[in-house]
């Protein structure tokens, strides 16, 4: 099984990223908070540092979801093939386009049966 490496180059450059837009929120809202500013002026700054708040927040919920992601290793979906005929069974990675019920061709050991899908499931965790 090979994990996934974690993108780490990404994530410390929205870490910087976010650690500048947070100076500058934190910047803004100290001049929004200047009462000898024209409110407008403020309400820009204010404007701008909910931005760079926001920005932070996202950034960071991203990153989080990401490491999840990264951690997260999806279940392995196998298709049971049987055999009409015979007592052939075989299990098999699933495969995009694969349904229960689909015709795979002839069986390969008595070679007169039809081979089908019997049942598609997940190889899941261990918890049961
Ligand atoms: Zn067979």
């Amino acid at each position: 099984m090979s994990q996934p490496k974690p993108r780490s180059g990404s994530s410390i450059v929205i870490t910087i990223v976010a650690a500048v837009m947070a100076v500058v929120g934190l910047y803004t809202i100290g001049l929004a908070l200047n009462g000898n500013l024209d409110p407008t002026i403020q309400i820009l700054y204010f404007t701008i540092a909910v931005l760079a708040f926001t920005f932070v927040v996202l950034s960071f919920t991203r990153m989080r979801r990401g490491v999840r992601i990264g951690a997260f290793t999806p279940p392995k979906v196998l298709s049971v093939v049987k055999c009409g005929q015979c007592s052939f069974k075989q299990i098999k990675n699933f495969a995009l386009g694969d349904f229960v019920f689909k015709t795979l061709g002839k069986c390969t050991q008595c070679t007169t049966g039809d081979l089908s899908i019997n049942g598609i499931y997940t190889e899941g965790s261990p918890k049961k």
